[in-house]
């Protein structure tokens, strides 16, 4: 195809993804100063998480600090520590990891599947050992897990399922929310989420004795009822979440499915505008699910594509337009090495990724023109 000598662009800036705060938020918080609620108790701290676990279709949820909490607090409640593996994927982002480690048990790393960048469901089976206790799906950027073959090996081997949900509020497996997809779930509210309370995360889950114990861990091991305060049977975390904040995620989620939809669209914009160019590879959406966008993933084919994806990074940079590179595999890491977990194998999948991804501004207060002008963009500088 013949390309059309490009226009010189107008420069703007566009950012990578920043939080939209259009809806109730500083009502809320206002309500939060006025009535001197700002600690771990008041109203919205139920509300956040009543109206957030009802999204997930989940019975309950428990709000903490942070995602990484969220995760932390998850495995903890399901009794996982020293001894234990955990499969989680080899490409993700380092929280996953370091909360395995935090509880004492041993990280295990499954490659990526290319397409939607999740773990390769096929390839958990040869990582059970007898120590293998759970498995720990992330639904990256937003597409959610192949969760029938992660089920069928995890009834196989007795394995319990905690979600790491942190990119993909709002996502449908199988006519199910994310959160709703194991035996509990962790999600992240920090600013860059499909819902943000600058920071923050939740445990979601059906199960009311894993619900019951992570309101106990999140609070010190403080005796729930009955007991005489200040007598503490186990170690605790202090993770709760101030009412001030919950005022900026009921927010949110008033207004979640407004952005999930905002984010689809961002993807739909792009995928039209990019479809004629050769070499860059967009996320997909398999059959069955509603992937939510969180990012806009992008894979640089260096066999067909002019440019690689640091120049294309960097060409970008000087045209306003903010992207990020995709992770950096988990036996990459120094800290995991150190840690002890298996990061000699391959993981060529995760390894290809990490090497050609990016991610490209993916907002829910994009405008078209944001779109059109990052797709201007991409094609001028790679012509
Ligand atoms: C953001 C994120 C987290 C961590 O959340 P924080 O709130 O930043 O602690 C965990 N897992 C994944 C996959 C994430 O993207």
């Amino acid at each position: 195809m013949k390309r059309q000598p490009t226009p010189r662009l107008k420069p703007r800036h566009v950012p990578v993804c920043e939080p939209l705060l259009v809806g109730c938020e500083k009502e809320y918080v206002n309500q939060t100063l006025d009535s001197n609620w700002i600690s771990s108790y008041g109203s919205f701290i139920s509300d956040f998480e009543t109206s957030f676990s009802t999204y997930c279709d989940s019975k309950h949820g428990i709000a903490v600090t942070n995602g990484t909490a969220a995760l932390h607090l998850a495995l903890t409640a399901l009794g996982i520590g020293h001894g234990d593996e955990v499969i989680i994927p080899d490409f993700t982002m380092i929280a996953c990891a370091f909360a395995v480690c935090y509880t004492g048990a041993l990280p295990v790393f499954v490659d990526a599947q290319e397409g939607t960048f999740n773990i390769d469901a096929d390839k958990i089976e040869a990582k059970v050992t007898e120590r293998t206790k759970a498995i720990m799906p992330v639904h990256i950027y937003g597409h959610p897990c192949d969760m029938s073959a992660i089920r069928t090996v995890a009834a196989k081997y007795g394995l319990l399922i905690i979600e790491d949900a942190a990119e993909a509020h709002g996502a449908v497996y199988d006519g199910c929310k994310s959160g709703s997809l194991g035996d509990i779930a962790a999600f992240s509210f920090f600013a860059n989420k499909l819902a943000t309370s600058g920071e923050g995360g939740m445990v979601v889950t059906d199960d009311d004795e894993l619900a019951e114990k992570c309101r106990y861990y999140r609070n010190l091991c403080f005796p729930l009822s009955g007991e005489r305060t200040y007598l503490h049977n186990n170690i605790g975390f202090n993770y709760r979440m101030s009412n001030v904040i919950a005022a900026i995620g009921l927010a949110q989620v008033q207004n979640l499915d407004s952005f999930v939809e905002k984010r689809r669209a961002n993807h739909a914009r792009y995928k039209q505008c990019l479809q004629n160019m050769d070499g860059l590879t967009l996320q997909v959406e398999n059959p069955g699910v509603k992937n939510v966008y969180w990012m806009n993933g992008v894979v640089v084919d260096t066999d067909i594509f002019p440019i690689n994806r640091d120049e294309l990074m960097r060409r970008l940079k000087d045209l306003g337009v903010e992207t990020r590179p995709f992770f950096v595999g988990m036996h990459r890491q120094p800290a995991l090495k150190t840690y002890g977990c298996a990061c000699d194998e391959e993981y060529p999948v995760a390894e290809m990724l990490s090497k050609n991804g990016l991610y490209l501004p993916s907002g829910s207060g994009l405008t078209d023109e944001d779109i059109e002008y990052v797709c201007q963009a991409i094609e001028g500088v790679s012509a």
